[in-house]
């Protein structure tokens, strides 16, 4: 069992330092999940993290991290201009994601393998990963695609509640807190994601579809996609997540 891997370094940017504490595991997994917004790709995450080792990096982490902890200074126009999209529940421009992913490079390198969550979402991300990942002389073993109907992911989406305080994950009808609205953690408050509101969520599964086929036939022509229904509990979803890395060794 390991635990979620150090990402400060994922978060913070170049200059921030990774402690390495975690144990790290036989084999360096190098994955790339996909799959529209709210199919459970970030809870997936945790589990493979858990089970095979591998650090989560998810685009959308760095976003948020960045949302939270401007410390008072203005963001760059840049990211300004990026986290505003976030806010509508746009995509952030390619440039600016690309960017993002190049200067946390030595991410994609380190001895605990990756789990890229969220990146690519766009055939040129997809094309410029490879050319990342060429430079750090990494490659990778699988690109996961969890799909699951409309219905059901615009239901998972709108009951989403996280923790304003500790960040903890929870589900109005699916994973209930004890008192409502507050986190059983840490007594919390509980907040709905500004893009978790029904019309950025709208406008995100629109930017989804309008995106993923190019990257997901990019990744069927070289052998690399597989696919997984993500319709239902996270344990049966994992149980599947988890055949098809057993089968990558
Ligand atoms: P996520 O948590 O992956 O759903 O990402 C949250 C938001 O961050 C998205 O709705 C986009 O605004 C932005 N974002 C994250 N990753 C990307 C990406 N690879 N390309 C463009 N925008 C992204």
């Amino acid at each position: 069992m390991y635990s979620l891997g150090n990402r400060i370094a994922w978060l913070q940017g170049p200059g921030a330092n990774c402690a390495k504490t975690n144990p790290v595991a036989p084999r360096p997994w190098h994955l790339v999940l996909l799959g529209p917004p709210g199919v459970g790709k970030g809870t997936q995450a945790e589990k493979i993290v858990a089970e095979f080792g591998a650090c989560h990096l998810s685009t959308g982490d760095v976003f948020r991290h960045a949302a939270r902890n401007s410390g008072g200074t203005a963001p760059s126009p840049a990211m300004a201009t990026a986290l505003a999209a976030m806010k509508r529940g746009e995509l952030v421009s390619d440039a600016t994601v690309v960017e993002l992913v190049r200067e946390r490079a030595d991410c994609l390198s380190c001895q605990y393998g990756f789990l890229l969550d969220g990146f690519p979402r766009t055939i040129d991300q997809a094309r410029a990963l490879d050319g990342i990942l060429g430079n750090v002389k990494r490659k990778l073993d699988a690109a996961v695609n969890y799909f699951a109907p409309e219905t059901l992911i615009i239901e998972r989406l709108s009951g989403r509640r996280v923790c304003k305080q500790c960040r903890a994950g929870y589900h109005v009808a699916n994973k209930p807190p004890r008192q409502a609205g507050r986190c059983d953690a840490c007594g919390g408050e509980l907040i709905q994601r500004d893009d978790d509101k029904p019309e950025a969520i709208r406008t995100r599964l629109h930017a989804y579809a309008a995106t993923c086929n190019p990257v997901l036939e990019y990744y069927r022509k070289q052998g690399l996609l597989r696919e997984i229904d993500a319709s239902g509990d996270p344990d049966s979803v994992f149980a599947q997540t988890r055949a098809i890395i057993q089968k990558l060794v």
